[in-house]
């Protein structure tokens, strides 16, 4: 891709979800809507409905009162950053927008009214699920949800995170961390191997002689040749990575011995973070939103096609081909909230352009990014043609600070946008 097509569609990216002006029209809009899950989906939903039609009365409910970013919790790992660093509380959201903020688990969507795991009601004309992602903890032989104590996924920022950071200060110098990511479709799709990088960031300066080996259940992930050139230039061998066909695939896991069972024989860990296979958030299934794994959505306006006037955004929806990523979440969140307000004024809805740039880390100093445009034709949601691509490949390193440099504003825009 030509280095000013690249940088046209980043900017495009970094504007967010592209709504209609004339979306923001809504004066007339009333009625009660219940926002679940309050991350890069349901933050941003909540406060955007609010923004477009203050009489509208919003309740998010959420079940933490603090939200640890996913996005940049790499960097946590790496040593980066503290994990303070990808922490958001929703103060903002209630005092400045006027969303009433409930920290509880919601325990179903009902009929016009959300349950609460303490059996309170909220009552709603219409609700928007966001509950991210859960994770099938049953797939691989010798895992389960309680050793997630011991094998940390930490595709879930917070305490997973933390954990991880531990154990990979305990390792030994020489030691391995194997890095198991799942087959798609999952949360972040290029994630594990920014993941792989920040490990090994923080080897070279800690632990020279540790080996960070990915075990992958695929035949190849995104952005695959920018990571293994960036790999190769900063880390050497220290990274080595295995398609499921080259001896990746994991069969089973012994947390005893720290063992990781494949078809070409057994791999010796000292950390192993094991990222389950993926469903839609617990919530949606306990729901009857889900098909499967996942829920279906209709692409214009986000509302689920088996439960009227319930909205679904986030990892947990049907919106390839848009990654189940924090900025696809937002554009959602967006299309969503403008939809909602229409509804509610008896409005028909419009159709929105998405987008999502996804910024990755090889060093902190070294970034990459694929950026995308997409639109609904009614029935899925296709990617723009011409708008967006990946970074170039062999380009210098000022070009990669200013990427990386492109992230971190990405990162600060995004959550100010979700959260202040
Ligand atoms: C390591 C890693 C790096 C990543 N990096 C990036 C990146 O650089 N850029 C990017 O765009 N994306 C990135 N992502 C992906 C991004 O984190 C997710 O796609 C995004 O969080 C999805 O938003 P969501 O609203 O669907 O879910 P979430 O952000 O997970 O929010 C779900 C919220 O719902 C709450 N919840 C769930 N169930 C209930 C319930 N029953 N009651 C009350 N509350 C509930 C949860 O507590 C949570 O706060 C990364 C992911 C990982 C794992």
């Amino acid at each position: 891709m030509k280095r000013r097509t690249f940088l046209t569609a980043g900017a495009a990216a970094l504007a967010g979800s592209v709504l209609p002006a004339h979306s923001a029209r809504a004066g007339k809009a009333r009625g009660r809507v219940v926002v679940v899950g309050g991350g890069f989906g349901g933050a941003t939903a909540a406060k955007y409905v609010k923004l477009l039609a203050p009489e509208v009365e919003v309740t998010l409910v959420e079940q933490n009162r603090e939200y640890h970013t996913c996005p940049f919790s790499n960097l946590v790992l790496g040593g980066e950053l503290p994990l303070s660093g990808v922490r958001h509380g929703y103060g903002a959201l209630s005092s400045r927008y006027g969303v009433r903020v409930v920290h509880s688990a919601a325990a179903q969507v009902g009929e016009g009214k959300v349950v609460l795991a303490d059996g309170s009601e909220v009552a709603f004309d219409r609700a928007l699920v966001s509950p991210g992602i859960d994770f099938h903890f049953d797939k691989m032989p010798g895992y389960s949800a309680a050793l997630a104590e011991k094998i940390p996924h930490a595709w879930k920022a917070g305490a997973q995170t933390a954990l991880l950071r531990r154990q990979l200060e305990a390792m030994p110098d020489g030691g391995t961390a194997v890095i198991l990511p799942p087959a798609n479709p999952f949360r972040c799709p290029p994630g594990p191997y920014e993941r792989a990088g920040m490990f090994a960031h923080y080897f070279k300066k800690a632990k020279p002689r540790a080996k960070v080996l990915i075990l992958d259940a695929k035949e190849k992930f995104s952005k695959q040749p920018l990571f293994e050139e960036g790999w190769a230039l900063h880390y050497g061998e220290m990274i080595e990575w295995r398609s499921a066909e080259a001896g990746g695939k994991a069969e089973a896991l012994d947390a005893k011995t720290m063992t990781v069972e494949t078809e070409f024989g057994e791999e010796k860990a000292d950390v192993i973070n094991y990222i389950p296979p993926q469903r839609a958030g617990q919530i949606a299934h306990d729901s009857g939103l889900t098909e499967g794994d996942w829920c279906p959505v209709n692409t214009i306006t986000f509302e689920s096609t088996l439960r009227p006037g319930v909205h679904v955004i986030g990892d947990s929806c049907v919106a390839a081909k848009m990654p189940k990523s924090g900025f696809s979440a937002n554009s959602q969140g967006k299309a969503a909230a403008a939809a909602i307000v229409r509804a509610l004024s008896g409005e028909e809805p419009i159709a929105p352009s998405f987008a999502n740039t996804c910024y990755s880390f090889v060093t902190p100093s070294h970034g990459i990014s694929v950026a995308a445009v997409y639109r609904s034709d009614g029935k899925a949601i296709q990617s723009v043609e011409g708008a967006g691509g990946v970074s170039p490949k062999e380009a210098g390193a000022d070009f990669r600070r200013r990427e990386a440099d492109y992230a971190r504003g990405w990162y600060r825009a995004i959550t100010a946008d979700m959260f202040y």
